[in-house]
């Protein structure tokens, strides 16, 4: 017997190999004469390329987006909306250009197209995270909610191997918390399940050969699901962890979820048993926790945070902060248990 509710978020989706060749009779279709395209600034010449393609329905290109949304960042952008008069923006690029997107279209209400090269999976909610004074805030709003994705493996072939790796498990880190969160369901799971199995399937084959196609087309399917799940559902622990530990020791996004998930899994693993069998199937693991740590490890990842810039007098600091802000998750957070919890994730040591 089942007994759930299920919020799905409405958009269009187009996947495939060379779909951003639809991309002017998607703008045609949603009625937009005048795109402001959006990229960082390593970015710029891939996204300044496909510009060129849409003519005279480009406007402009603003290539300075950052990590974390820096709303002065979104202020400068919000000029060159104004000054180009456009009626509609295109994001290519990763978690930070789709950020961007979203701030401009929170701020405006102009639709937006969203070609993601990564596999944060962004594109697929209708959250906002940007920084202001250093303090970064959530915002949740239909206006945020890409109208459209255009999902094309070519892009993503450029993605190095090491930020395919931590980008991928971002992705399986939404999967994961959607499989025991609150709101959790059917449908949610067997996004969840299949998303985590695309991607720990695919990520190996791109170790071996990252020019693999396939591999690519199952890792960025998987990357949507778990999108979809992030979008649908609440996250708990491991999301919120990770972004007190980003935000107060500047560390980088996915590079900080690969390192974390293994531990708060750990955590969360007894209080959870349905969602880890899932978790287990996905993976062909026997123990889910080990298995993500295994996954990870096996694919180059670093695991220790340390290693990505933690001071370990930092660990103290960051649970006063966690604790701080209740918030739900399926164990009860204590503060022994979630020390032992970061020491591990500072260590990089196995989960037990
Ligand atoms: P990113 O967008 O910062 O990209 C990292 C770097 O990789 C950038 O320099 C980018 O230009 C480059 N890059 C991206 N795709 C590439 C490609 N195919 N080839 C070569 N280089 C490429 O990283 P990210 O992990 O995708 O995004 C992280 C940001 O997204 C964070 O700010 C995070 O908070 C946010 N995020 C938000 C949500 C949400 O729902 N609001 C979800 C996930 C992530």
């Amino acid at each position: 017997m089942h007994n759930f509710v299920y919020n799905g978020n409405p958009g269009r989706v187009i996947f495939g190999q060379g779909t951003i060749s639809r991309l002017r009779e998607e703008a045609e279709r949603l009625g937009i004469q005048r795109l402001l395209v959006l990229a960082t600034p390593e970015q710029a010449d891939q996204a300044a390329a496909i510009a060129q393609k849409l003519g005279d329905r480009s406007v402009g290109l603003f290539s300075k987006a950052k990590m974390h949304t820096p709303t002065e960042v979104t202020a400068e952008a919000m000029e060159v909306v104004t000054e180009t008069r456009a009626d509609g923006l295109l994001a290519i690029g990763g978690g930070s250009t789709i950020g961007l997107g979203k701030a401009i279209a929170f701020r405006t209400d102009l639709p937006q197209i969203v070609v993601p090269t990564t596999y944060a999976g962004s594109e697929a909610t209708p959250i906002l995270g940007e920084t202001e004074n250093g303090r970064k805030v959530t915002k949740s709003a239909p206006s945020i909610l890409p109208e459209v994705i255009i999902y094309d493996v070519d892009l993503t072939m450029t993605l190095p191997f090491t930020m395919s790796v931590t980008s991928g498990m971002n992705a399986i880190a939404h999967a994961v918390e959607a499989l025991y969160a609150r709101e959790t369901n059917p449908v949610t799971c067997l996004m969840a399940e299949e998303g985590t199995s695309a991607i720990a399937g695919g990520l190996p084959v791109l170790q071996q050969d990252a020019t693999s196609v396939s591999a690519r087309s199952d890792v960025l399917y998987g990357a949507w699901l778990c999108g979809v799940c992030l979008g649908s559902v609440g996250m708990a622990l491991h999301h919120k962890l990770c972004h007190t530990l980003g935000g107060m020791f500047d560390l980088p996004h996915a590079q900080l979820h690969t390192a974390v998930l293994p531990h708060v899994v750990a955590y969360n693993r007894a209080a959870t048993p349905d969602a880890m069998a899932r978790v287990n199937r996905a993976l062909g693991s026997t123990e889910p926790a080990r298995g993500l740590y295994e996954l990870s490890s096996r694919l180059g990842a670093t695991m220790a945070l340390k290693d990505l810039g933690m001071r370990e007098d930092g660990i103290d600091a960051a649970l006063d902060q966690a604790l701080s802000n209740p918030y739900w998750n399926p164990r009860p957070l204590h503060r022994q248990p979630l020390r032992e919890l970061l020491t591990h994730a500072f260590h990089g040591i196995a989960p037990l």
